[in-house]
């Protein structure tokens, strides 16, 4: 059941009487030109990782700290990449409001570059879009968040609580810089945590994880004119993907031990409730799909040394996105069942290299920040299927809610797109939620 929760009177005329639902342009002309601009100049900055090159827009950034009242803090991750804590003080310090959101994006192969129809890193707005690399993900959401807060500390009002924006490096790889933000003080002070991926402004209060690395086969190599001395990785390889394929069609839920693991790990947000969550008997009542299942899929392979000798090491890169009603560990355990199979079946060795491990998370249907969404409009919900810096900030015990402008449909590959109409919703909710 969700409660309404009444919002501060005199902050109405701040928010342009709120209507977080309306399709059409409720943000003034001034605003509206203003989002499009910070956002353009964002996309302008080509902050691509690999190889990292989030210090452009970091730059960029503190200079509109400085020009806006905003405070922010450089957190150092590596030598010449940072993440910024970018804070706006409110009249109390209790519980203050986190939102996040990284300053990389994905570069633009050539490959890729060749099928846009623009250049990627020129924004242009047309027929209601707004593309270019970035768009969605994310520069659209952190220019929400930002111009919210500037537009805030230009008033006379004060937010009730303080407003934190975690802008991080490398989301896009080994999310170094959230891992780094784990050791940071500030954690300790945090707990409700808006995170502004796209998700075509539906209301995402569960994520699935992610793990992933690198299988080594390896069988026996012989003269390609004679199979039968040999032992071909690459058609180990082949089984394995097919065993692969029957293991995402059989997913079952997690076993109970497992959950009691994953409660503690603070991967729900309530652990009286999580039994229920995740078994899925309240979920299910309410379709919001908490029972998608987990999937292993091989995303790259390779072996061959020579022509005419049969390949006796094979490699694959194998990614498994983890269901919320699962763990990585559990996924894990039911590949190398299969490894252990084709092992004894086949005589060789098949191992997997675990590089990373990114827990599901579910935050509880009655947590104050799902409320308080849904208070403030109509919001559909949805579980998000990639993995974001809140896989790693919900180790700090912080609670995340996903909700942000673009689809994720539209970022990752060419001609990367965002509705203007959802910028300027997802605006509206940023600065409702920071009142
Ligand atoms: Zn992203």
């Amino acid at each position: 059941m969700i409660q309404n929760i009444k919002e501060p009177k005199e902050t109405d005329a701040l928010t342009n009487s709120i209507n977080v639902d309306s399709p059409m342009s409720v943000l003034s002309t001034e605003q509206h030109s203003e989002l499009i601009a910070l956002l353009s100049d964002l996309i302008r900055l080509p902050s691509e990782n690999p190889p990292g090159r989030e210090v452009l827009v970091e730059q960029y950034l503190i200079q509109y700290c400085e020009k806006n009242g905003l405070h922010v803090e450089r957190i150092p991750v590596t030598s010449n990449r940072a993440n910024l804590i970018i804070t706006l003080c409110g009249e109390s310090e209790h519980n203050p409001i986190a939102f996040t959101g990284h300053m990389d994006v994905v570069p633009v192969w050539s490959d890729e570059r060749f099928r846009w129809n623009t250049d990627p890193y020129e924004p242009l707005v047309k027929d209601g879009w707004l593309i270019g690399r970035g768009a969605a993900d994310m520069k659209g959401g952190l220019a929400c968040v930002l111009l919210a807060m500037s537009e805030l500390a230009h008033t006379s009002i004060r937010p009730s609580r303080t407003i934190h924006l975690l802008a991080t490096c490398d989301e896009e790889d080994a999310m170094r810089g959230s891992r780094t933000l784990l050791h940071h003080p500030i954690m300790s002070e945090l707990s409700d945590l808006v995170v502004c991926e796209p998700t075509g402004m539906t209301l995402c209060r569960c994520s699935r994880g992610r793990t992933y690395g690198e299988l080594i086969i390896r069988g026996k190599t012989a003269h390609g004119s004679r199979p039968g001395e040999g032992v071909n990785t690459i058609d180990i390889a082949a089984d394995i993907i097919r065993s692969l394929s029957l293991l995402n069609s059989s997913w079952t839920l997690l076993p109970k031990r497992d959950r009691d693991w994953m409660s503690q790990q603070n991967c729900y947000s309530h652990d009286d409730d999580m039994s229920q969550e995740v078994c899925g008997r309240r979920e299910l009542d309410n379709s919001c799909g908490f029972e998608v299942p987990s999937y292993w899929q091989p995303l790259a392979i390779h072996a061959g040394l020579e022509p005419g000798i049969i390949p006796d090491v094979c490699r694959l890169r194998l990614d498994c996105r983890v269901s919320p009603m699962s763990s990585c560990n559990y996924e894990i355990e039911r590949l190398n069942q299969i490894l252990d199979e084709i092992e004894t079946t086949h005589h060789v060795k098949a191992e997997f290299l675990v590089e990373d491990k990114r827990e599901p998370w579910i935050t509880a249907s009655d947590h104050r920040l799902v409320l308080k969404i849904h208070s403030l409009g109509a919001f559909d919900e949805t579980v998000f299927s990639g993995s974001t810096d809140a896989n790693v900030l919900r180790e700090a015990g912080l609670t995340p809610v996903i909700i942000g402008p673009g689809d994720l449909n539209d970022v990752h590959h060419e001609n990367e797109r965002v509705l203007l109409a959802e910028l300027e919703r997802a605006f509206l909710l940023y600065k409702s939620l920071m009142l």
